[in-house]
């Protein structure tokens, strides 16, 4: 079994589910007593939002690379970041360890694939609904479509993740204005939906959504257990 190196903290809220589905996961896999060999670093996500609303991405850069090499000096065989706007730093980490880092975005993609669907709404940060660093990477290295919500829509995505969902508060109209979101999507098109940002899945499970729903956290930490399982 190889040791998962997970990047956390982004926030703890989300990498507590990592930790548990990573282990429950491993459990149903081999049995018994059986848990995930596993390290987790996690930053303090208040510096962490406090750069990416700055727009100091080298900054926080420079903080996920050193908790990748510390991961890979404690003897994690891979990395697992457990947040799918700091993807957008993947590049920077992968450029500074030796170690290979399973990307959230190709897990979740080759899900959509293998449910044979083309067309995917995307949920989650500013960052990811907006910046070319995620959903670039589904239309170019796998061929999906991807359709976000309009700008006023994105706002409301945004805020409830960073002013309720990182803060560990779920609420009802918050669900409700999700669901509308996602009924716009499909209306758009939308065959299925992508939860990015892997908080939102605290909120919104596949009983709230009308078509697939690719919840990254599961999506991720389901991965990492194959990955850590194979040969
Ligand atoms: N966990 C979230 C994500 O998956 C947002 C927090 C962050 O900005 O890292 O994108």
């Amino acid at each position: 079994m190889k040791t998962i190196g997970l990047i956390g903290g982004m926030s703890w809220e989300s990498s507590i589910e990592y930790y548990r589905i990573i282990n429950e996961t491993t459990r149903a896999r081999l049995g018994g007593l059986h848990s995930a060999k596993s390290v987790m670093y996690t930053v303090d996500f208040a510096e962490i939002e406090t750069l990416q609303h700055q727009n100091r991405w080298a900054d926080a850069a420079q903080i996920l690379i050193a908790a990748a090499q510390s991961l890979d000096r404690a003897g994690a065989d891979f990395l697992v970041l457990c947040t799918n706007t700091m993807h957008k730093l993947a590049p920077d980490i992968e450029a500074n360890v030796s170690i290979p880092l399973l990307h959230i975005a190709d897990a979740t993609a080759q899900k959509i694939q293998a449910a044979g669907l083309k067309t995917i709404g995307l949920l989650g940060t500013r960052f990811t609904m907006e910046q070319d660093f995620y959903k670039g990477r589904l239309v170019e290295r796998f061929g999906l479509n991807v359709l976000v919500p309009g700008a006023e829509a994105r706002a409301v995505v945004h805020e409830v993740i960073y002013d309720e969902l990182c803060l560990g508060i779920t609420r009802l109209e918050s669900k409700v204005r999700y669901v509308q979101i996602i009924e716009q999507l499909i209306e758009a098109g939308a065959e299925g939906i992508i939860s990015g940002c892997t908080e939102i899945e605290l909120l919104l499970q596949q009983a709230d959504c009308p078509v697939p729903l690719f919840a990254t956290t599961q999506i991720h930490a389901e991965a990492a257990v194959e990955y850590a399982l194979a040969n």
